[in-house]
């Protein structure tokens, strides 16, 4: 259990911010793979003090959930989208959506403001023999998935597949050879999130195998689009690391 404080809130696109913490803390975060992820504690409003679980195991839920509301603080996961230790530094960059939780804090955060954060692992593990691979999320996935990117400066043939809320949330990425990013946007649509990058994906011409496959997002998009890869493109369950996200009409626990 780490507690760092806000350095600083950007603004990336209209769905994203990011957001640095900072804190001598850092030291005790070990970099733990491409697409590590943390739960973040955060103030609720009117909060101006952050109480922390202080059990580092999965105990730490039950201590939360027995704080009184007014002091308990909201947790939700993310990403760590980049960790610089000799600054003690990390950001974090936020899907923004409607007035939820972690969106409204977003919004109010000033720097020197508490944070904490509890590591967790991560889940890209592409295995030796893959010569193609595939990844595929939504707006809450994209700090996943450019982290992702980032890790490998000379990675095989890579589709990627991303679904943002809005085409002003599609960002120029520079990418090695042989990466084709696919941006979709819903755009105003009434679609459910993660249709269309469902739709690309099974429209599209994937690389050669053996094939690795990456899904996150809207809990129906991973589910879906593993069964896709595995039942109708034969690629092997062992293969592909898939996780819900988040799940439509649910809020996150804690
Ligand atoms: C391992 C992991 C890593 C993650 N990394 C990131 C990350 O780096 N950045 C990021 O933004 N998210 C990330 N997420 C997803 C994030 O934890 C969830 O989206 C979380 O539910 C957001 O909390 P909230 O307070 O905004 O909404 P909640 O209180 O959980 O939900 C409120 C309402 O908003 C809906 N909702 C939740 N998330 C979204 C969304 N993204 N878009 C539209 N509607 C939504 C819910 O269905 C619910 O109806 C990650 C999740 C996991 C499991």
């Amino acid at each position: 259990m780490i507690t760092l404080e806000v350095r600083g809130c950007q603004p990336v696109s209209p769905g994203f911010a990011r957001v640095t913490l900072g804190g001598p803390g850092i030291r005790d975060l070990a970099p733990g793979g491409a697409d590590q992820a943390v739960r973040l504690f955060f103030l609720r409003e009117g909060q101006s003090e952050l109480r922390m679980p202080t059990a580092s195991n999965e105990r730490w839920m039950a201590q939360v959930l027995l704080m009184p509301k007014a002091s308990r603080p909201w947790v939700r996961n993310l990403t760590i989208r980049s960790l610089r230790p000799a600054e003690r530094e990390l950001d974090i960059e936020f899907a923004l959506h409607g007035g939820s939780p972690m969106t409204s804090w977003v919004r109010r955060v000033r720097p020197g403001d508490p944070a904490g954060v509890f590591a967790l692992g991560s889940m890209h593990r592409p295995p030796e023999h893959a010569r193609g691979h595939v990844l595929v999320g939504d707006e809450s996935a994209l700090p996943a998935i450019l982290a992702i990117l980032d890790s490998d400066p000379n990675p095989p043939p890579t589709e990627v597949f991303v679904e943002v809320a809005t085409a002003r949330d599609i960002r120029p990425l520079s990418t090695p050879p042989g990466v084709r990013v696919h941006w979709l946007s819903r755009d105003g649509e009434s679609v459910r999130p993660g249709v269309r990058a469902l739709e690309a994906v099974r429209g599209a011409e994937l690389p050669a195998g053996p094939l690795y496959a990456w899904v996150a997002g809207e809990s129906r998009l991973a589910t879906t689009v593993r069964r896709h890869l595995v039942g109708d493109r034969g690629v092997p369950k062992r293969d592909v690391t898939f996780c819900g996200y988040w799940r439509l009409g649910r809020s996150a626990p804690g």
